[in-house]
């Protein structure tokens, strides 16, 4: 995987905080941290203007005692948590229970939009799961296990809902009030006869390549409708977007199928 100069420098200092002393772990630490605050910046305006107003929802997958109290404190040293305190209390270095206006995608620190680069999503899901693991605080307090649990495990569910684009644009869907299943019908009759016929054309096709040509033909549509997707987010147009999506998913699983189908290329 490609590492961007950026990445590595968050990445380095970890390693050897483990073998130095305790003056130099603060000093290590605020290296660590630094790099933290810039990733925080540039997500900062995201965090504060859009991201409160759909909290409720991510909320409920947590339990109540380990989200941060409403005075936005560490809840080991009291120390008021600034913008910049995202897994880890700056005054005693505390792991820190996730934020009230946390949600996926603020969570890896990636933009929020139905485009995301998967190199980005993936070094931030490996870099977060191994500064909050729980393997990491199995000699620290219950709280702090626990704590790392929740964190962990929303972290990886996190992960896992951007990595597809049909689950990424669900939740983006919900983000923005509008609910979508992974197992919604269309309801328009010329679409679903169109689907039809392209299960009938996959059915009576009895050669690879015969196979290849209609994925590579459906390929072509999801393309499309990626782009569309996108677009139709960027745009605010919420409404399309789920369209889009739900053309999308049965594109996607006609192309899921056809590649059970295909040998590998
Ligand atoms: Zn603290």
């Amino acid at each position: 995987m490609a590492l961007s100069g950026r990445c590595v420098v968050l990445f380095r200092p970890l390693r050897v905080v483990k073998v130095l002393t305790t003056a130099q772990r603060k000093t290590s630490h605020q290296n660590t941290v630094i790099p933290q605050k810039k990733i925080q910046h540039k997500f900062s305006n995201h965090l504060t203007t859009t991201v409160a107003k759909f909290s409720t929802k991510v909320l409920t997958e947590i339990e109540a005692n380990e989200i941060r109290n409403n005075q936005n404190q560490c809840w080991n040293c009291g120390q008021k948590l600034s913008l910049m305190s995202k897994n880890f209390c700056e005054n005693c270095e505390s792991i820190l229970p996730l934020a009230q206006d946390e949600n996926y995608f603020s969570l890896l620190a990636i933009k929020k939009d139905f485009r995301v680069s998967l190199n980005e999503l993936q070094f931030n899901f490996k870099k977060f799961q191994i500064l909050l693991h729980p393997d990491k605080y199995t000699l620290k307090s219950e709280t702090e296990r626990n704590i790392s649990e929740t964190v962990s495990s929303f972290i990886n569910k996190a992960y896992f809902t951007l990595l597809k684009p049909l689950s990424r644009g669900i939740y983006l869907l919900e983000l923005h009030g509008e609910y979508m299943t992974e197992d919604v019908n269309s309801d328009d009759p010329e679409f679903l006869m169109e689907i039809l016929s392209l299960n009938e054309q996959i059915a009576e096709s009895d050669s690879i390549p015969e196979k290849r040509k209609v994925f590579n033909d459906v390929k072509l549509i999801v393309d499309d409708l990626t782009i569309k997707i996108a677009e139709s987010f960027h745009g605010e147009d919420i409404q399309k977007a789920k369209q889009h999506l739900i053309s999308y998913k049965y594109y996607d699983n006609i192309l899921q199928k056809l590649k059970e189908m295909l040998p590998p290329v």
